[in-house]
């Protein structure tokens, strides 16, 4: 037996690994696994390179558990070591590369657990770790054995196959990793996807034989294979079916919604990435749905954690990303500033925008019908990113009260010969609440000829603002914001038929009947088949206030500031009020209430006084 201190450095490494990674134990399978993957992958290299005289045999790894032994063991038949190879790899390669990780990473605990260090990760959970491997060459077995500490012991094995055994002496206080649902949790979480198959035990199935009376069930006994060696991100798409994307997704997201639509993304150049992203079916719950994409490197997975490498705005989107480039043992802000994940995140946001334009121009109305839901993601991605918006504003809908779709061009086109004001600018009118209040005022402008827009979907108000800096001579309007003369200013004078002195004596009568404080009365010259009193929210207070509301801000303070326009060319006002003998303040304020009533502003007793006030007016 040999014996030998790992490292020339006496410093005692092992309480550190403990101690840091504490938060983060589990990542030692993930590891162990991907070690034993690596080395799998390296025999099934030099077997094709016909370097290998004998058989490869079986690949599988196995993980197998003995609670009574306190152990976990992993064997894979990958390439194995040498006696020469354990001291190089194990004492002086993977020892120095921790021990360097360590010492970089000692202030940034947030990181480690994303990233392992390694084979020496197997101390957060053992205190003795037995490694038997026997190489493919033609050299004898050894067994290298270490207690947490430098000291190491190498002995020759009696291993006859080849490749390498991992066990792991669990330690007093790890013994969770000892029990065989937390071990196939794991397995599932890092593993589920790697390219060896990987063995947990055996499970029971019950199978049935013969048919009808003579039908028997019978239980036998199968591996337990926890993963799938090829999942659908690496096969080409033209191998695939729509079935088989969504068997995938349910496979990542059971009891989801099928997805949208999904993007399968595959590139070799100028870094290799591949993967799918799905887009859900949004729920009211967004954030609930975000953070759902799985990054993995090489089929290993990594994190769910995926800020830095998919756009923000794409966060939303389900699937997973694969890429060994993705630099994973670096600190976030490096990240940040790392070419290739720039690249990545350009190349993603690229995809998905050239893959919708494909898609709109394929089959419109199927894109249509798809943008009640995926319009929120575009409309983000085109608030968050120039770049995005350059290329979305090709296809990105704007849908009207009809429920027709039109791209932003087609609409601007649509309108210009009716909807140009005096200053040349194109007044794009929209409602943001189709169904209830605005009701009278959009049938109000279509009747004019006015095209109205709905804008009624989450991000729209600043979909609108947007819109507005980006285009030119574009401006949005909400159909309330004035009377239907002047919602789209063509400078065109009405006159009044009441001289100044009857108008004055209108508006005393208002002012004696609107006490609201948020209310501003206003005498103007409409046309007689405008309403007599109608209520208008100037566009720029009502969206100030829109906007401080969903910063947070407290707006029950303030009134609710709104002009009460009185149309001195309505019937109503020219002839019935102007000549009623008394009774011209109840009129006054019967005629205001409507107009309130209208924008679903009449409330509590103000409306039931108005019910009533109506019904005995009727009973007369
Ligand atoms: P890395 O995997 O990044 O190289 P590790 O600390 O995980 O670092 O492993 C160090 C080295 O030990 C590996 O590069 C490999 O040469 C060797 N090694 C570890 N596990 C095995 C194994 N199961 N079979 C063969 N070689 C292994
Ligand atoms: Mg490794």
């Amino acid at each position: 037996m040999q014996k030998g201190n790992i490292s020339v450095q006496t410093e005692n490494i092992f309480p550190i690994i403990k101690q840091f990674l504490y938060s983060d134990q589990e990542i030692f399978l993930r590891e162990l696994i991907s070690n034993a993957v690596d080395a799998t992958s390296k025999i099934k290299t030099l077997a094709s390179k016909g370097e290998l005289k004998k058989e490869l045999g079986d690949l599988t790894i196995d993980v197998k558990l003995d609670t009574e032994a306190k152990t976990l063991t992993i064997s894979d038949r990958g390439i194995g070591m040498s006696e020469d190879e354990v001291k190089k790899y194990l004492n002086q390669v993977a020892f120095s590369s921790a021990q360097e990780f360590l010492e970089k990473y000692k202030d940034e605990s947030s990181i480690i657990g994303h990233f392992g260090l390694g084979f020496y990760s197997a101390f957060m959970v053992a205190d003795k770790v037995e490694v038997i491997t026997k190489t493919y060459k033609r050299k004898k077995a050894v067994t290298w054995t270490c207690e947490g500490d430098p000291a190491y012991t190498i002995e020759d094995a009696d291993k006859k196959e080849r490749g390498t055994d991992i066990v792991l002496h669990i330690s007093e206080d790890s013994l969770e990793f000892l029990e065989k649902s937390r071990i196939e949790g794991l397995l599932n979480k890092y593993c589920k996807f790697l390219p060896v198959p990987i063995r947990f035990g055996t499970i029971t199935e019950t199978i049935y034989e013969g048919e009808g009376d003579d039908k028997e069930a019978k239980e036998i006994e199968k591996d337990n294979i926890i993963n799938n060696t090829q999942p659908i991100w690496k096969k080409k798409p033209t191998e695939l079916t729509d079935e088989d994307y969504k068997a995938f997704y349910n496979e990542l997201h059971p009891f989801s919604a099928p997805p949208l639509f999904w993007i399968h993304l595959n590139i070799d150049y100028p870094f290799s990435l591949t993967g799918i992203l799905y887009f859900p079916k949004l729920t009211n719950n967004i954030e609930v749905q975000k953070n759902k994409i799985q990054l993995y490197s090489n089929q290993v997975y990594v994190t769910d954690n995926v800020g830095e490498i998919v756009p923000e705005f794409l966060t939303l989107l389900h699937g997973v990303i694969d890429s060994p480039d993705i630099p994973l043992n670096v600190s976030r802000s490096y990240l940040q500033s790392d070419k290739n994940v720039k690249q990545i995140t350009s190349y993603i946001t690229k995809k998905v925008a050239s893959r919708l334009e494909e898609m709109f121009k394929k089959d419109r109305p199927n894109f249509e019908e798809k943008w009640e839901n995926m319009g929120v993601f575009v409309k983000y991605g085109m608030l968050s990113e120039d770049k995005f918006y350059e290329r979305a504003a090709k296809f990105a809908l704007l849908k009207n009260v009809d429920d027709k779709y039109h791209t932003i061009e087609e609409y601007q086109e649509k309108i210009k010969p009716t909807q140009t004001d005096k200053d040349e600018r194109v007044v794009m009118l929209y409602t943001n609440n189709p169904a209830m209040e605005l009701d009278n005022y959009t049938i109000a402008a279509k009747n004019n000829g006015y095209d109205v827009l709905k804008m009624d979907q989450p991000l729209d108000n600043h979909f609108i603002q947007k819109l507005e800096t980006t285009l030119e001579k574009v401006t949005f309007t909400r159909v309330d914001s004035n009377t239907l003369d002047k919602l789209i200013d063509k400078d065109e004078k009405r006159e009044s038929v009441l001289s100044e002195k009857q108008q004055e004596k209108i508006k005393t009568v208002f002012t004696e009947q609107v006490t609201d404080m948020g209310a501003s009365i206003t005498l103007e010259a409409l046309s007689p088949d405008e309403q007599p009193v109608i209520i208008t929210k100037p566009e720029f207070m009502r969206r100030m206030r829109e906007m401080s509301a969903m910063q947070g801000m407290d707006m029950s303070h303030m009134p609710d500031s709104y002009n009460v326009v009185v149309n001195t060319n309505h019937p109503l006002i020219t002839e019935r009020l102007l000549n009623a003998k008394k009774k011209q303040g109840d009129l006054a304020k019967h005629l205001y209430n409507l107009a309130l009533l209208n924008q679903g502003m009449l409330r509590g007793t103000d409306l039931s006084n108005f019910i009533n006030r109506s019904i005995e007016f009727l009973a007369k």
